[in-house]
């Protein structure tokens, strides 16, 4: 697209127009990818202020190459099952984009996972990176392998399969993946075996989400749940609101939720729910989590399981119900679109006071909508989320330094970033004229910092 002086004066009819042209494109040339089109619409919308105030960013056409990934990856991953069977799954990696860093963003083993998730989930990562302050462009990957009810042997081999060919397009420089759905310590253990065997390298930062006793960090597992809490927490304290004795429902089980409950029931508030793909458990005293962590963490178990030792609790299958619970703050950290606008009409209706997003795009756009215009604070993704991926780059910087930090210094900073992530969404929500909605706000700092990068490193 050819932009002159003349067509950047009528500003934010031009801005629009940019906007609307590049995403017809995007859906023209990625049919049918429905999770990747409304992540981009999320974004693309929020940004058409910084468009009009800044034409320089149409002027050297960054939309257009931001949506589109610098590479991705698609391969067969062909392993053997318990049976002697031989199985096959896709493999992908998206290294979206690297004007901060290497790429750096999850791994999920999912059987929804298609090109579209990926996408949707690497073109997010750019600005949550971004967010972060730490170098770290985007990237996103997984298989549709579902690693549910496998034996510890079969996601060995699907693992070591998966690493042979994802080896060659990784490096501590240049590619950096960790966990996500799915991909937990196991898998990245098994991962970072085959990946040293390949290369004949010890590449402590070839991957993060490690094994302590190998170049893990400490609070990794803990930062995306804890940092989600910190975000919520800031959102709250400026509205002179706070976690305690606050009634808080957390959606899945994984590792997100675990760690959000552990720190939302620190900070004083009661968590009454959590589920997982099959359905949710609600226990009116508070979620004993030592049983959730055992169950999950440990016995890789159903959720269902928690009401045959806390018989005072109940479990309802299906997870959607999850929202009809009562609650002051809400917290989805389980997976894309589990809150639509009906659930989000539920919780509006419930007097829900803060919504604070741990999974990536947990709410629709409707329902985003919905809590915006009913004034609920609402603590999108990108921002709340970003602290695993904050965390992480936190691991690679101790992996290079041949240094590890304490469970304090590592929390410390964490903290830190979250309230920074806060305060630049805040303020960039402000400059732009769109007080209190940090979706916009978050959007345009993430946006920002890689679009500058961008323009200085020319035309690539
Ligand atoms: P886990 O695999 O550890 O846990 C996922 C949880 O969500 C499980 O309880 C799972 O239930 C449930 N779940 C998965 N799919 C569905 C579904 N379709 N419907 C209902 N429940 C479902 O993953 P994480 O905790 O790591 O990730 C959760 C979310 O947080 C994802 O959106 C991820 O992208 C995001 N995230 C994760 C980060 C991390 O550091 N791990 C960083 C930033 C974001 P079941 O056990 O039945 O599968």
């Amino acid at each position: 697209m050819t932009v002159t002086k003349e067509w950047t004066q009528n500003t934010t009819l031009t801005a629009k127009k940019y906007v609307q042209d590049v995403f017809e494109t995007v859906q023209k040339r990625n049919p049918g990818e429905n999770e990747f089109h409304q992540a981009v619409k999320e974004i693309f919308d929020s940004l058409v202020p910084v468009f009009a105030k800044y034409p320089k960013y149409m002027e050297h056409g960054i939309l257009e190459r931001i949506v589109e990934p610098e590479r991705l990856i698609t391969f067969r991953v062909p392993w053997v099952d318990d049976q002697g069977k031989v199985q096959v799954n896709r493999g992908f990696r998206v290294q979206y984009n690297s004007a901060l860093g290497p790429y750096k963003g999850g791994l999920r083993f999912h059987p929804s996972v298609n090109a579209s998730i990926i996408k949707f989930l690497g073109f997010e990562q750019i600005f949550k990176n971004s967010l972060t302050n730490q170098p770290i462009g985007g990237g996103k990957g997984g298989s549709d392998f579902d690693p549910k009810d496998k034996s510890d042997a079969e996601v060995m081999r699907f693992t070591q399969s998966f690493m042979t060919e994802l080896a060659r397009h990784i490096g501590p420089d240049t590619d950096v993946p960790a966990g996500d759905i799915g991909v937990g310590a196991r898998e990245i253990g098994y991962m970072f075996g085959q990946y040293k065997r390949i290369q004949n390298a010890y590449h402590a930062g070839v991957l993060t989400g490690k094994g302590l006793h190998y170049g893990g960090s400490l609070t990794r597992t803990e930062a995306t749940g804890y940092g989600t809490v910190y975000f919520v927490a800031e959102m709250l304290k400026d509205n002179g609101l706070s976690f305690k004795d606050r009634t808080v429902v957390v959606s899945g089980s994984g590792n997100v939720s675990i760690y959000a409950i552990e720190k939302a029931t620190q900070l004083g508030a009661k968590v009454v729910a959590c589920s997982d793909s099959n359905g949710y458990i609600y226990d009116k005293n508070g979620v004993n989590l030592a049983t959730v962590k055992r169950l999950k963490e440990v016995e890789r178990k159903r959720i269902s399981e928690y009401v045959l030792e806390h018989p005072g609790a109940e479990y309802v299958e299906g997870c959607s119900g999850i929202w009809n619970i009562p609650c002051d703050i809400a917290l989805p950290c389980a997976t894309q679109n589990e809150i639509d606008e009906a659930a989000a009409a539920t919780l509006i209706k419930n007097g829900v006071k803060a919504i604070g997003e741990g999974a990536n795009m947990p709410s629709t756009l409707a329902a985003i909508d919905a809590f915006l215009k009913a004034n609920v604070l609402f603590g999108p993704a990108k921002a709340a989320n970003a602290g695993g991926v904050a965390v992480s780059a936190l691991e690679m910087a101790q992996n290079s330094m041949r240094m590890p930090w304490t469970f304090e210094e590592v929390d410390d900073k964490l903290h830190t970033i979250m309230k920074n992530i806060y305060k630049n969404s805040v303020q960039a929500a402000n400059e732009f004229g769109f007080e209190g909605n940090l979706v916009v706000g978050a959007n345009i700092a993430g946006f920002l910092k890689v679009a500058d990068a961008m323009i200085d490193q020319g035309i690539v």
